[in-house]
Formats: structure tokens, C-alpha cells, sequence
């Protein structure tokens, strides 16, 4: 047996309003005249958040267009556009969720390292530490803040740049950031964080260290989207907290059925990993019993359409292309269905599921 012995998060800020801390945090990261790269989701251009950016002389603010998921070819743009312009960079802060932390990590790697990021898609494959990266989160659930991935879509496959390298030097968990998030948006990528917690917790890779975070971050998306009346900061505070367990839990464990086939469905249609895992997960009842029927609950309870019948008319080859991407995840299955899953989910059985969504 060997133990995973992984890299985390150096420095983590947490509350209401500490956003207003990043000047005194940035202060000692700064080398010379090289400007601080602020990367913030479109969202935010013409919104007052912009305005509180600590913005220094050669500081530079970059909107990110996350209408898709990020795409090695854009993080390989940007970083060198970075280059271009300046030579090098103090560091990089993410403001914006799951794609642009994602975007954010990986333009720091591809400061420092050569060629393309889609070279290093993959398990530790990046071999020089990024530039300084701080991650930012206004949107809570994918737990990209804790994670050693960015996860991106490169020419050949949808895999992410996974290394010790990749943890942000720092995080600011502002839940005050995630104030305006549209309902279905807000349960689809909080929903991202229930589906790591049951695909954690009924995994075959479950240890007493991933099962304490997750327990905790699956009670708080039941306060969160089971509880009583509307939506207020204290259900930010606390989907924030339950974004970074749940990425902790699964630091030490891994993700199942529902991110395996979730990532067939991304890499050929494009659909966003947060309303891809619930169209997956609402149909999994056969692999996560409980969990599929709270789950439905919670859609019932916060009344969210999950999209139907988004395969319906797909070719013969673009079912097997899903179903190679998927069953490519080997570790997500095997911590689903044990060592022998390959007997136990067939190309059969999966195209009949992927013909359900
Ligand atoms: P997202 O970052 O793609 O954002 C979704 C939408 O929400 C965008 O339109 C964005 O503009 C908007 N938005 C963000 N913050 C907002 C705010 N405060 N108010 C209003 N709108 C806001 O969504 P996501 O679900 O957070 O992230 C999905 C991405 O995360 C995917 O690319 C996925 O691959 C990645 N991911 C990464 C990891 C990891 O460990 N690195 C884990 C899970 C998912
Ligand atoms: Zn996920």
C-alpha cells in the first residue's frame, strides 16, 4: 500500500469581507516592478468587486469569458500574452469559480514550464513550480480552491494538468463574493460538491480522513438545500465551507460514477460539469440509492429543471466516444465499483445509460 502524501493549500483566508485583506496579502509577493495578474470572471466586468481589486501601477485586471469551460489552447494564449508583455509576473489571482480558478492555476504553471499545457494533461507531468497563484472562489461547489487539478479540454482529451505544482499559494474564501449567483447556477455547482461527498463517501477508497470532511460537507448541503426558508448569507457561508470539504474529502479519496460519465458528456458535448453531473446523477439510482433520492429532493425542493433527453439522436460513434472517454477514468470507477469493475459496467450497460440522459 502506499499513502497519497499530497500537497495543499499554503495560506488560507476565511470570513465575510476578507476580500478587503488582499492588499496586505499580496504586499509580500510582489517582486519588483512585475505586475500582479488579476484574472476575473466577465461576470464581474462593470461591477463594483472590480473596483476593490488592490490595482498596483503595472497591475493588470484580464476578464475571463467562461461561457466554456477552459481549453488548453486559451490558458496556452494567455500565458503567453503574459510573457509577451512582461516578461515575467509576480503571480496570478482567479477571481470567479471553478473555470476560472482552473484557468488561473494553469496559466501559472505555463509561466515557468514549456511548450503547451496540453503537454502535461495528465499525472504529475509538470515539472517547474508556477508563479505565485491565489484562487478567489465567487461560486461554491466545484472545490477547485483545494484540489492539485485544473481541469481543461485539450485537443485529444479532457483531463487535467494534476501535480503538486498545481495547489493555489493561497486561498480567499469570501462568501460575501457569492452573493448574486442565479439559482440554477448556484444548485447545479453546489450540487457539484453533494455528488463528490456521496461518490466519496460510498466509494471503495473511503479512509476515516476523506470520510470526516465529507460527512461534514454533505450535512452542510443538506442545511443549505433541505433547509427551511430563503436563501440568505448564511447559506453562502456555508455552501463556501462545504465547496472546500467536499475538495478535501476527495483529495484523499476520489470521485465515481457520476463524474466518469459527467466527463463523456463535456468532452463531446460540451455540457458544464455542474449540470452534467446532475443530468448523470439523476439517473445513477442503481449505484447511489440514498443519494439519488435526497438529491431529488433538493431539485423538487429548490425548483430546478435538470435538462432531459440531451443524447437523443446521437450517432453510434458519438456514444462510443463518450463511452471511451468515461471508461478511460479508471480510478473513478474502480472507486466505485471495486478492483473488478471492469465486469461490472460494460460498454452495454453504459451506452444504455448514456442513452437515458
Ligand atoms: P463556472 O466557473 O464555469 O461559472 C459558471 C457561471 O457562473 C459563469 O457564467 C460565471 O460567469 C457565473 N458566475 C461565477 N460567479 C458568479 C457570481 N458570484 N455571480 C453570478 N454569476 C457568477 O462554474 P463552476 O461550476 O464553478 O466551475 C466549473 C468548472 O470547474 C469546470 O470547468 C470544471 O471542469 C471545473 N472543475 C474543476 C475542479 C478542480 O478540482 N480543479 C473540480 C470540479 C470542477
Ligand atoms: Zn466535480
Amino acid at each position: 500500500m502506499k499513502f497519497r502524501n499530497f500537497k495543499m493549500v499554503s495560506y488560507v483566508v476565511y470570513g465575510r469581507g476578507s476580500f478587503n485583506q488582499l492588499d496586505e496579502i499580496l504586499a509580500p509577493q510582489r517582486k519588483g516592478d512585475f505586475p500582479m495578474i488579476f484574472l476575473v470572471d466577465h461576470f464581474f466586468e462593470n461591477k463594483p468587486l472590480v473596483n476593490r481589486i488592490p490595482l498596483l501601477a503595472s497591475d493588470k485586471i484580464i476578464f475571463a469569458d467562461t461561457s466554456h469551460e477552459p481549453k488548453t489552447k486559451q490558458v496556452d494564449a494567455l500565458a503567453s500574452q503574459l510573457k509577451q508583455e512582461f516578461g515575467s509576473i509576480s503571480g496570478i489571482i482567479g477571481i470567479g469559480g471553478g473555470s476560472v480558478m482552473d484557468l488561473a492555476k494553469a496559466v501559472s504553471l505555463m509561466m515557468n514550464n514549456p511548450g503547451s499545457s496540453a503537454d502535461y494533461q495528465g499525472w504529475d507531468l509538470v515539472k517547474f513550480p508556477g508563479v505565485y497563484k491565489a484562487g478567489i472562489p465567487t461560486l461554491s461547489g466545484t472545490g477547485a480552491e483545494v484540489s492539485r487539478t485544473t481541469v481543461l479540454t485539450g485537443p485529444t482529451r479532457k483531463l487535467g494538468m494534476n501535480s503538486d505544482f498545481t495547489p493555489f499559494d493561497q486561498i480567499v474564501l469570501d462568501p460575501e463574493l457569492a452573493a448574486n449567483v442565479p439559482p440554477n447556477q448556484r444548485f447545479y455547482t453546489g450540487m457539484d460538491c453533494y455528488i463528490h461527498c456521496i461518490e466519496s463517501l460510498t466509494g471503495t477508497f473511503l479512509n476515516e480522513f476523506s470520510k470526516s470532511y465529507g460527512e461534514k460537507a454533505l450535512n452542510l448541503c443538506q442545511e443549505v438545500f433541505l433547509g427551511d426558508g430563503p436563501w440568505g448569507p448564511e447559506h453562502d457561508d456555508k455552501l463556501m465551507m462545504a465547496s472546500y470539504a467536499g475538495g478535501m474529502s476527495i483529495a484523499y479519496s476520489q470521485v465515481g460514477v457520476a463524474h466518469a460519465v459527467s466527463y463523456g458528456l463535456g468532452y463531446l458535448l460540451g455540457t458544464k460539469h455542474g449540470v452534467g453531473n446532475c443530468i448523470v446523477f439523476d439517473q445513477l439510482g442503481e449505484y447511489y440509492p440514498e443519494g439519488v433520492r435526497e438529491f431529488k429532493q433538493m431539485v423538487e425542493k429548490n425548483r430546478i429543471e435538470i435538462p432531459q433527453h440531451i443524447t437523443r439522436g446521437l450517432t453510434d460513434d458519438q456514444f462510443e466516444t463518450m463511452i471511451n472517454v468515461s471508461l478511460g477514468m479508471k480510478p473513478l470507477w474502480e472507486n466505485a465499483l471495486g478492483p473488478d469493475w471492469e465486469k461490472k459496467i460494460t460498454r452495454e450497460k453504459l451506452r444504455a445509460l448514456y442513452e437515458k440522459l
